[in-house]
């Protein structure tokens, strides 16, 4: 028997939630919302953490992305340290940690998503840090004060992004990764190697087309990674950035269907297999309209996108998920990207590589279906347009400085 009923239940603390109760008040949500989240503090910038935050360039107010009145000014019940255990979609109930039982109208679920923990020789040795949380970046900035050498596993934006901002902070880092050129399999060889060329400026060791073999250490802390093709490299630290795996258990365990991607599958609108209950943010995998599949993205500006989308259709408003993913990311001080897709194909070259002022359009069957750029942030819009469809220019215009692409 449920204690008390809200009429939305948003479970999860972070960008998607946060985003979801703060839509649904500003389209004139009047009922009840109640939030739940397991983490200890109200939802932030999770990008700051291996960023401006782990340098000791933002405290963590500056992180919060509400402050801290925000939820009482707005009546928004905020339940912290607190997770939804059970869910029951029939009879509209969830289980929480505290012992409550609440019952609701609509619900969103958010739950994120979990590090993909490495399983080796040596993984329990003090000195290995995964990152996801503050507490995580907090950990790693303590024991980078102390630290010389910091090996990164994973040549992705963790360990890029990682690796940079300990790099900027004093440190000599290196990355060990499965790929040839950190960020190739986001962004091909050539962008990829672009960015490698900025960390290796920077002193960072870069070593490509291996793979972790254990880790090793002495009075129970690390001191050393060995690598399959043999190498040994001696550390103090090592941060670890080998993705991530939706948490899903909640929707799953509440019968939810789950799709190929591992994520909760949605609609066009992120409305899950039960009716009045949506998902958003890094576990939701949802039918895109733009793209005419299934996606799951790991990117926070579509987990704000999305928690507005669930917000707009838990209020009744019928809307599909119409934004284009973006994504950024910055080494440092050094380069920032942004990038809109996802797609494939071959990288059409706007601009300059050797300047560091470019964008890379990629083209698959005659179309761009995504865009990276580095300083040229005005080429998004066009590029959205492109990737939805509207215009597709040739190769020859999108290379051509000189084409005013906002005219195609
Ligand atoms: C270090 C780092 C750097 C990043 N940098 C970038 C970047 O530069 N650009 C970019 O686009 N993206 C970046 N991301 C990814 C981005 O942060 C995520 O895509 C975004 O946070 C996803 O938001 P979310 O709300 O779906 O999930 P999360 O932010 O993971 O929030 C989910 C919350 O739900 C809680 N939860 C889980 N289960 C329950 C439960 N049963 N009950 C209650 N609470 C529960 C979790 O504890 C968590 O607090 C970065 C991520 C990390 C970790």
């Amino acid at each position: 028997m449920a204690s008390r009923t809200v009429d939305f239940l948003i479970v999860g603390g972070g960008v998607a939630a946060e985003s979801c109760a703060r839509a649904l008040r500003e389209e004139g949500a009047e009922g009840s919302i109640l939030v739940v989240g397991r983490e200890p503090d109200a939802a932030y910038d999770r990008p700051a953490l291996s960023k401006a935050y782990l340098r000791g360039e933002h405290g963590r107010d500056d992180a919060l992305l509400r402050p801290a009145s925000w939820w009482g000014e707005n009546d928004v019940e905020l339940l912290l340290r607190t997770s939804v255990m059970k869910l029951d979609p029939g009879e509209r109930v969830a289980k929480l940690s505290n012992k409550e039982e609440v019952g609701f109208d609509k619900a969103l679920i958010a739950t994120g998503a979990n590090v993909r923990r490495l399983r080796v020789d040596g993984a329990d040795l003090e000195g290995i840090h995964y990152l996801r949380t503050f507490g995580n970046s907090d950990a790693i900035r303590e024991d980078a004060a102390e630290a010389e050498r910091v090996v990164m596993i994973g040549g992705s934006y963790i360990g890029t992004e990682v690796a940079a901002s300990l790099t900027a902070e004093g440190k000599q880092c290196a990355i060990v990764m499965l790929e040839d050129v950190t960020l190739e399999r986001q962004f091909g060889e050539q962008v990829g190697g672009f960015f490698q060329g900025v960390l290796e400026q920077h002193g960072i060791e870069i070593h490509g087309d291996d793979e972790l073999e254990r880790f090793e250490g002495a009075d129970g802390r690390v001191q050393r990674v060995v690598t399959k093709r043999g190498r040994e490299l001696d550390c103090d630290l090592v941060v670890v950035g080998a993705g991530v795996m939706p948490d899903a258990m909640l929707a799953k365990q509440a019968g939810l269907d789950l799709g190929e991607r591992g994520g909760v599958l949605c609609s066009s609108g992120l409305e899950t297999s039960a009716p009045g209950i949506y998902a958003a943010g890094d576990m939701c995998e949802y039918d895109s309209v733009i793209h005419g599949a299934a996606l799951r993205i790991e990117h926070f500006v579509v987990a704000e996108e999305h928690g507005r989308t669930a917000a707009l259709n838990m209020l009744g408003r019928d809307v599909a998920h119409e934004e284009v993913p973006y994504f950024f990311s910055d080494l440092a001080d050094w380069v920032s990207m942004e990038y809109v897709g996802p797609g494939a194909g071959e990288p059409v070259v706007r601009g300059s590589l050797d300047d560091g002022e470019f964008t890379a359009f990629y083209v698959h069957d005659g179309r761009v279906s995504a865009a990276l750029t580095v300083g040229r942030s005005d080429d998004l819009d066009a590029a959205r347009r492109f990737i939805k469809g509207e215009a597709s220019p040739d190769r020859s215009a999108l290379a051509d400085l000189d084409t005013d692409l906002a005219s195609l």
